[in-house]
């Protein structure tokens, strides 16, 4: 290491020797509090640790370990386009969910915790329910986005079979990338929008979905990190928020085998007019998931 390399950036503390990790770490961290980002030692930690390729941990058992230059560069940069609010995890290139690591790039939504909920409640109480008939549940992911639902459903229900769909062919190259990075070699993928690509002769135990649910007119009025970065096609439900809701229940009946679950993701406050949309299809049986929040954030509904 060249201890006497002189870091001149625009907002390291510069002296005329290798920064440290305590220090990038409180320099970062004070950039992004300036910014506006909610978590800027977190979001600085996770940089960092993204950087040097080691857990962040580390940092708490050797916090005057020196940086390289060229890794103290590379972090800046990082720092750079957090402090133009684009999310860490576009940043990094990806986001736990569930426990698992999955890629993510401008393509796809990022995964949420919200939507853990939704991945565990499917896990505790529809899958039981579902293999009371089958020992291997046909699981359709529409939507799919990064892979996240069906792919974590895939890894905690081994005897899955899995189809993901996605209007957006590159939002599918995302999700193939994780199930290859998963291990999984049989998943179907079929780009599509809702259910057109695929067979009738195709029936499902498990239709599950986190389908875009923002209301047009909300949209510009979310954070900045999201409107700004994330992808529209993910976030626009259409002027009233419900249009892939209505076109979800009125079309999924044929693909779902009898006995089988339809879950789907709600945004605030839309539980009530989605479990109406699909009681009017024809599907009964129907309980809510709450997030961690406490607020409703999906519906489940039965083929009976
Ligand atoms: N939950 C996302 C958000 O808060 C929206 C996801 C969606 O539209 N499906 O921005």
């Amino acid at each position: 290491m060249n201890e006497s390399r002189f870091l001149v950036t625009d907002f390291f503390i510069v002296k005329n020797r290798m920064n440290t990790i305590k220090e990038l770490i409180e320099v970062g961290s004070t950039r992004l509090a300036k910014c506006g980002s909610v978590s800027p030692r977190l979001d600085a930690e996770v940089l960092l640790a993204s950087v040097l390729n080691c857990p962040r941990i580390t940092f708490y058992s050797d916090p005057g370990r020196t940086v390289s230059f060229e890794d103290a560069e590379e972090y800046r940069r990082c720092i750079d386009r957090r402090a133009a609010l684009e999310p860490v995890a576009y940043i990094t290139g990806e986001k736990e969910f569930m426990g698992l690591v999955f890629q993510v790039s401008q393509d796809v939504l990022i995964p949420r915790p919200d939507t853990e909920s939704l991945v565990e409640a499917i896990l505790e109480k529809v899958i039981p329910q579902i293999k009371q008939n089958t020992e291997h549940p046909h699981v359709l992911d529409l939507c799919t986005g990064s892979g996240a639902i069906g792919l974590s459903l895939k890894f905690f229900v081994s005897s899955a079979a899995v189809t993901l769909t996605d209007i957006s062919g590159k939002a599918l190259k995302v999700a193939a990338e994780n199930a290859l990075n998963l291990g999984f070699s049989n998943i179907t993928m079929i780009e599509s929008d809702l259910f057109e690509g695929l067979s009738t002769a195709e029936h499902f135990d498990l239709i599950v979905s986190n389908p875009p649910y923002i209301p047009d007119g909300i949209i510009p009025t979310l954070q900045r990190d999201i409107v700004d970065y994330e992808p529209i096609l993910a976030l626009s439900g259409g002027v009233t928020g419900y249009d892939l809701y209505e076109r979800i229940a009125r079309e999924a009946g044929p693909y779902l085998r009898k006995g089988g679950a339809i879950v789907l993701e709600v945004g605030n406050d839309q539980e009530i007019k989605v479990a109406e949309l699909l009681e009017e299809q024809g599907f009964g049986a129907i309980t809510m998931i709450p997030d961690l929040t406490g607020a409703v954030r999906g519906v489940v509904a039965w083929k009976e």
